[in-house]
């Protein structure tokens, strides 16, 4: 598939609808990369239709969104993302499209830095891009505005990663529409492993890899399928610092244990997916994303003070932004998205469709935004790996 090189972003993002949260913690130096993700198979989902829960978390963020209108082929595109108050990056954000495909994200987890793991990552080649230093950030963005499916989304979000490079450590993807879900992870340089979600089952993860080893219909990267079935990539790309510390741990657990009814032991590898003891529903959803773990042994009852492995981390936590349900609909004007405000153990999660009403024509938000759009498309390597 073709991929255009030049994105038009900057002159599409015609509105923006700014819902501010206040981050009331402000804590130096640390950067809190503590999303939580989970995706419903549509045969596990109470709607019939694909589930999908998120918590973006950060410090010194708010939640700002729009609606990019449509034009030039490509789908209006509903965008709600993580941005520093200091300026600079964007962070994080999940973005839906009037033609039904819904992409967000979980850092993958810092591989070297974190872990202390020695390898460093080979050259994949030259990255060719906007930048000059691979894509990061609007990666997702460029494939959903094309996408009429989960899987087209995921085809070009590969070309794309061909084409330029990822220029972050790792990313976990969550590509989805009413019918069938995604979980693309990519690496830095031109690595990426894509599954598809088993209709009857449902993913939960945190902030690290979750494939183990390549599955039969697995997409990956030539660089991974020649290391054989017997490769296990977590654990090569990943110290076990990352993927088994209780900071990822019982998130995970504790998100199927809420969310799907299923018991895992905390220190088990990490299953892809689970089959739920029942049909997961927008509720099991919201409930798993506002917990702390009451009444667990391990329930958080302080704010933690800095970065650390070692620390159990609850899913809402002093870093949450924004909590999202997005309950998919064939009809995208029948999708219901279920946001709040903050922290969703604080505040009640508000409806919004984001297509239900009219599109929004070019009303004009100024120059400012623009120029916030440009600095999307140019993300300086060395400060982009450790957003969120
Ligand atoms: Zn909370």
């Amino acid at each position: 598939m073709k991929v255009e090189t030049h994105v038009s972003v900057t002159v599409r993002m015609r509105m923006f609808v700014p819902l501010v949260v206040a981050t009331m913690f402000f804590v130096a130096a640390l950067t809190a990369d503590a999303c939580t993700a989970i995706v419903v198979g549509k045969k596990a989902s109470a709607t019939g239709h694909v589930l999908i829960g998120h918590n973006e978390d950060g410090t010194g963020m708010y939640m700002r969104h729009a609606m990019l209108p449509p034009g030039d082929g490509k789908a209006a595109v509903f965008w709600s993302e993580a941005k520093k108050y200091a300026g600079g990056d964007q962070v994080g954000a999940s973005v839906y499209s009037e033609r039904g495909v819904f992409v967000v994200s979980n850092n993958g987890g810092v591989m070297q830095e974190w872990d202390g793991v020695t390898f460093s990552l080979p050259d994949e080649g030259s990255y060719s891009t906007i930048s000059g230093k691979g894509i990061g950030y609007d990666l997702r963005f460029r494939a959903v505005e094309r996408a009429r499916t989960a899987r087209e989304c995921v085809d070009i979000m590969i070309a794309l990663i061909k084409e330029h490079g990822y220029n972050q450590y790792s990313r976990n993807f969550l590509v989805a529409d009413a019918e069938e879900a995604w979980i693309l992870e990519v690496l830095n340089g031109r690595r990426y492993i894509a599954r598809r979600v088993p209709d009857d089952e449902v993913v939960a993860y945190p902030n690290c890899l979750i494939y183990n080893k390549l599955r039969p219909g697995d997409l990956a990267s030539e660089n991974i399928t020649s290391k054989g079935t017997d490769f296990d990539i977590t654990s090569f790309y990943q110290g076990p610092r990352t993927w088994k510390s209780p900071y990822n741990l019982y998130r995970w657990k504790e998100m199927y244990r809420i969310a799907a009814g299923v018991e895992l032991e905390p220190g088990a590898e990490y299953p892809f997916s689970v089959r739920p003891a029942h049909p997961i529903s927008v509720d099991d959803i919201k409930r798993g994303l506002r917990t702390h773990y009451e009444g667990r042994p391990y329930e958080v009852k302080a704010r933690h003070p800095k970065k650390d492995p070692k620390i159990i981390e609850p899913i809402c936590r002093h870093t949450t932004l924004q909590s999202l349900v997005c309950e998919m609909n064939p009809n995208p004007k029948e999708t219901v998205m279920h946001l709040t405000v903050g922290r969703p153990c604080e505040v009640e999660y508000g409806v919004y469709r984001p297509f239900g009403g009219v599109l929004p024509g070019d009303t004009a938000f100024g120059e400012k935004a623009v120029t916030r759009l440009v600095n999307h498309e140019l993300p300086p390597a060395a400060r982009i790996i450790n957003g969120h």
